[in-house]
């Protein structure tokens, strides 16, 4: 069986504890309108187009998005920085897009890195079948589960899906006894109003005690923007500005003031 990736990180160390190798799987049923990975959206591979400058001339350059893996071959790539790995604390994160989409594959490559005892990690929108959820959860340490808003209509407007199911799996992981980080990404203007901001932490409050290790705090930020222009997608969020580093510490603040434990994330 292969999957389909389309970025591979190596020494990650936002994407779980220590250092850690990230696959990024193809493929997202949202579309979120800050998304930092535009390119893991569409299922497909995709053929875009690069514009180098080299002073005032233009280079076109074709460029291939995704491409098929055994797991296999994922594993050679994470064991070539085992040493590290290993030292640190760390392992192996499945990102994306939305990687429980090829759930069969994710399966397999989860399984064999377990028992390679590699720790593992799946970054996820939430969004996904319980079945999918349930096939993963034997052979996953840890969560990175995102929330984004609490509200399903503005969820909705800006990320194309409610939160419904979401919120739902979110319920069903931590019941399954999952460690689970929760991420949240800041935009500016979508989620940081202190109404919802209050709601955010009345939520995770909420869910303490029950295996939550942390929230993280994404700050948006606009390096995703050459993508956008290279896929011919628009970029609705121009002129939006990147929090600064005092709003963030302000934002971490408020979190572990109510003894939430808080980290202001890459
Ligand atoms: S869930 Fe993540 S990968 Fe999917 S569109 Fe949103 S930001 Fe992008």
């Amino acid at each position: 069986m292969k999957g389909l990736i389309f970025n591979i990180i190596r020494y990650a160390i936002n994407d779980g504890p220590g250092i850690r190798v990230t696959f990024f799987m193809k493929g997202c049923p949202l579309s979120c309108w800050w998304c930092h990975n535009p390119e893991g959206i569409s299922p497909n591979i995709e053929e875009v187009e690069r514009i180098d400058k080299i002073g005032d001339r233009e280079f076109r350059i074709k460029e291939t998005v995704g491409k098929y893996y055994t797991v296999n071959e994922l594993l050679d790539v994470a064991m070539r920085d085992f040493v590290f790995i290993e030292e640190s604390g760390g392992g192996v994160t499945f990102s994306g897009g939305e990687p429980l989409l090829q759930v069969d594959f994710l399966v397999e490559a989860l399984n064999t890195f377990k028992s390679e005892g590699i720790h593992t990690a799946v970054d996820t929108s939430g969004y996904a079948s319980v079945s999918a959820i349930d096939a993963v959860i034997p052979f996953t340490d840890l969560f990175l589960f995102d929330i984004k808003h609490l509200d399903p209509l503005k969820h909705k407007k800006y990320t194309g899906v409610s939160n419904n199911l979401i919120l739902k799996n979110f319920d069903y992981i931590i019941t399954k006894g999952k460690k689970v980080i929760i991420r949240i990404p800041v935009i500016p203007g979508f989620n940081d109003d202190p109404d919802h901001l209050k709601a955010l932490r009345d939520f995770v409050l909420g869910k303490q005690g029950v295996n939550i290790e942390r929230i993280d705090l994404l700050p948006f930020h606009r390096s995703g923007v050459a993508k956008y222009r290279k896929l011919s997608l628009e970029d609705k969020m121009k002129g939006v500005e990147q929090p600064s580093t005092t709003r963030m510490d302000e934002l971490k603040k408020y979190f572990f003031e109510s003894g939430i434990n808080v980290k202001v994330s890459g």
